[in-house]
């Protein structure tokens, strides 16, 4: 049986954070200083790693692993990691969610490991609105890991891109045109409140309906028929009639909370059922406690059915979650 929750919805799509350490510090997810880093002993060896993904592979159905973070490049082990997964039966869809430094040197080894493709977070290509977004002066090498990521065939490349107010908003444009010129598959996203500094702010926040009024009409944008998207986060638009796309992911204007088959790992070992979760499910003192896949795999579904209908962002009574965006990864 898999990871059903009691609205019918199933979890097939494994988003795993291999860490909470980053090597840039985006002003709208954590502070300049950093923040403090989870200890060695909490988390979860690549051994342990390996395991858990293995369970929900072959005992909950899941069929797609994304590695995120932090900054998963950052992973030692991590072209291991996506070897072991890669050899599952079922074999899972794997891919890899990342700020794209140091992807230049890794692209190929994580190729020939079998992962699939990338998503690398771009916020603008303009060097000095890099540096102002992320405090660091390294738009160079993300520029240079997507192009390596295209050049092994890490496919489709895909972009994810934040518009903060007052900041890079105006560069929708730009952006768009540049993945277009690259061949890369651009997705908006609106900024989410799990920033570590709980900063955000809805006024500051660029909502999808700004960004098609930005994009509309210089790119001819036409929605794709929505039956195709399934639980993809992302809307989907053709440009200058197609076949290229552009996607918005709208998690706060436009939830898409009702389709969602996505669960999370933490690299700590805690399910979380949504990204947006206040509560979590420990599998690592299990694990560490000797117990076998099958007891594991009815924890993992047990954790599934307090899943809420949806992220509750746009309730009166939402809470922000007290782990950061950091930790949980996209
Ligand atoms: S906010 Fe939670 S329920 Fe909604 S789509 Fe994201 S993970 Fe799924």
């Amino acid at each position: 049986m898999g990871l059903a929750d009691r609205f019918g919805r199933v979890a097939t799509d494994l988003r795993v954070s291999l860490t909470d350490r980053c090597n840039l510090r985006c002003t709208y997810c954590m502070p300049e200083e950093g923040l403090d880093w989870l200890a060695k002993p909490e988390l979860l060896t690549d051994d342990e790693i390996v395991r858990l993904v293995s369970v929900a592979v072959r005992l909950l159905g899941v069929h797609e692993i994304r590695f995120t973070g932090g900054e998963p490049l950052l992973r030692r082990g991590l072209v291991g990691i996506v070897g072991r997964t890669t050899e599952l039966e079922p074999r899972p869809q794997v891919s890899l969610t990342t700020n794209g430094i140091g992807l230049a040197r890794q692209a190929q080894a994580l190729k020939d490991a079998g992962l699939d493709r990338v998503n690398v977070s771009l916020d603008t290509i303009r060097p000095d609105t890099f540096q102002q977004l992320t405090r660091r002066d390294r738009l160079q090498d993300v520029l240079a890991g997507l192009e390596a990521a295209q050049a092994v065939g890490l496919t489709p490349v895909k972009v994810n891109a934040v518009l903060m107010r007052g900041v890079n908003d105006d560069q929708a444009p730009e952006l768009l045109e540049f993945c277009l010129e690259h061949d890369y598959e651009l997705r908006f996203i609106e900024q989410m409140p799990l920033d570590a500094q709980h900063g955000w702010n809805r006024a500051t926040m660029v909502t999808a309906d700004e960004i098609l009024d930005q994009l509309a009409e210089p790119f001819g944008l036409e929605p794709t028929d929505v039956a195709t998207r399934g639980s993809a986060p992302a809307e989907s638009f053709t440009v200058r009639g197609g076949p290229r796309t552009v996607g918005i992911i709208a998690s706060v204007t436009r939830p898409f909370c009702g389709d969602c088959d996505r669960v999370r790992l933490t690299a700590d070992g805690q399910v979380r059922d949504c990204l947006f979760a206040r509560t979590e499910s420990d599998l690592r003192t299990a694990l560490r406690a000797g117990a076998g896949d099958e007891e594991l795999a009815d924890r993992w579904r047990r954790a599934m059915r307090g899943k809420l209908p949806g992220h509750g962002i746009n309730d009166p009574s939402f809470l922000q979650p007290t782990r950061p965006m950091s930790a949980i990864g996209g």
